[in-house]
């Protein structure tokens, strides 16, 4: 095939294939190097009861503070981090200064709700992430109340003989857990009652198009209606405008996490928020 398509072309292939496997190695030790110097930051972004505009809740997004780049989404190192074991020492990372921050804001006498923490598919997989939330929670002082793991649904899928009884271990400490992205994935219906799941997070891309899309505002009215049969809780995900909050609150779910009510930010704006947000007037 490389002959049928010219010498030419075969060379910008062989260039930007490896191009691209050396600027993953460079993304690869540099992370390495920022878990150790502390270059990973832990944005928060609110989450809202729409009826009445409080915040319930946070979830942490990672965020990394290049000493060159600049601000790093997550975007732009998740992915590699996920193709090495990086992604486990990430997230622990990730899930401590979350659940320190918690410890600190509840100290200071606000109420942030819980924190919610993504997980990758290796942790869930990893033999001791029990452990490794136990110690997190142990260094930190967070109580496992005050804190919500997120799932995908492929990850849990992918073998759940050994995911289902880990996140039951997480269920019985008192750990929510919630599947992220709902509605994206394998969706096989009957093995949400199966799991120890609380909470169903509806995906961005049917908020985003629900106002002119009847089909995605149907998907979102049968996500809901599935959540009040099994008895699970809801919230809508990128919500950015008042018709979307409108359409949602007229279907039934009044809880979300979008740029409509604050996008991800550093912990002491979040602080800020709650301070406005609950002596009343918000
Ligand atoms: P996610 O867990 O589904 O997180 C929600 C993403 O949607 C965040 O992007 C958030 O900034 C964005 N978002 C929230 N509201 C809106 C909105 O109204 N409009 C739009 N356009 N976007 C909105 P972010 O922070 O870039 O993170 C992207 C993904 O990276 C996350 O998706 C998650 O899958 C992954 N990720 C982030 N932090 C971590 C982490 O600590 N560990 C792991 N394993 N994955 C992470
Ligand atoms: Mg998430
Ligand atoms: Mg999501
Ligand atoms: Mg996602």
């Amino acid at each position: 095939l490389a002959k049928k398509m010219g010498g030419g072309q075969y060379q910008h292939f062989h260039t930007s294939l490896s191009d691209q496997a050396l600027q993953r190695m460079e993304v690869e030790a540099g992370l390495k190097q920022a878990l150790q110097k502390g270059e990973l930051r832990v944005y928060f972004q609110p989450q809202v009861d729409m009826r009445n505009g409080r915040i319930t809740g946070t979830e942490a997004l990672v965020r990394w503070q290049h000493p060159e780049k600049g601000l790093l989404m997550p975007g732009a190192f998740i992915p590699i981090a996920e193709e090495t074991r990086l992604i486990i020492d990430l997230g622990n990372e990730v899930m401590r200064q979350a659940c320190q921050q918690q410890v600190e804001w509840y100290r200071a006498g606000f109420n942030p709700g819980r924190v919610s923490v993504n997980l990758a598919g290796a942790q869930i997989h990893e033999a001791d992430l029990v452990e490794s939330v136990q110690n997190v929670l142990h260094q930190t002082g967070c109580k496992p109340q005050w804190l919500e793991l997120e799932v995908t649904e492929g990850f849990i899928m992918q073998d759940t003989a050994r995911t289902v009884p880990t996140l039951k271990q997480l269920k019985e400490m008192g750990i929510l857990l919630s599947i992220d992205d709902f509605g994206t994935g394998y969706s096989s219906l009957t093995y949400l009652k199966r799991l120890p799941v609380c909470r169903l997070k509806i995906d961005q891309s049917f908020v985003r198009n629900s106002a002119m899309d009847p089909n995605d505002l149907a998907i979102i009215e049968a996500i809901i209606a599935l959540a009040n049969k099994l008895d699970l809780e809801l919230i809508a995900e990128g919500v950015e405008t008042e018709e979307q909050k409108k359409l949602l609150l007229q279907a039934g779910c009044p809880h979300a996490q979008g740029y409509l009510y604050g996008k991800p930010m550093p912990a002491l704006e979040l602080m800020e928020m709650l301070r406005e947000n609950q002596t009343g007037t918000a």
